[in-house]
C-alpha cells in the first residue's frame, strides 16, 4: 500500500513541496525525519557544503592566450614584456619607448609589436 503524498513547507524558501509516498517510505526506511526543505533548496545546500559550484565561477577567468616574453628595453633599460620572440639582432623596447621610437627602425609604422 503506497502512502499518501504529503505537502510540506520548505523552511528555506517557504514554498510548498511534495513529499511523495515513495519518498516517505524511503525516508522511513533510512530512519530519516521528514525533510525540512524542498528539493531545490536541498540541492543548493548540498552544493554549497561541498563547494561544488564555487569553483565553477572561477573557470571564466581571463585566459592568457598570448605568450609574453621578458626583455630589457634597448632604450631605457627597463624590464618589459613583448608579445613576440625577441631576436638578438634587433632592439626591443618597452611599451613607452616603442611608442616613442615608433617600432625600432625600418620606418614602417606597423611593425612586429602588436602583430599576431
Ligand atoms: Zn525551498
Ligand atoms: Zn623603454
Amino acid at each position: 500500500m503506497p502512502l499518501p503524498d504529503k505537502t510540506l513547507t520548505c523552511s528555506d524558501c517557504g514554498q510548498e513541496f511534495l513529499f511523495s509516498g515513495d519518498d516517505q517510505e524511503f525516508y522511513a526506511s533510512r530512519g530519516f525525519t521528514e525533510p525540512k526543505r524542498c528539493r531545490s533548496c536541498r540541492a543548493q545546500r548540498r552544493s554549497e557544503r561541498e563547494g561544488g559550484d564555487a569553483s565553477a565561477s572561477f573557470s571564466r577567468a581571463p585566459r592568457q592566450d598570448r605568450e609574453m616574453f621578458d626583455v630589457t628595453c634597448s632604450s631605457c633599460g627597463q624590464p618589459a614584456k613583448v608579445p613576440f620572440q625577441p631576436r638578438g639582432d634587433r632592439p626591443v623596447y618597452c611599451r613607452d619607448c616603442f611608442d616613442r621610437v615608433g617600432g625600432g627602425g625600418g620606418g614602417g609604422r606597423t611593425s612586429s609589436y602588436g602583430s599576431r
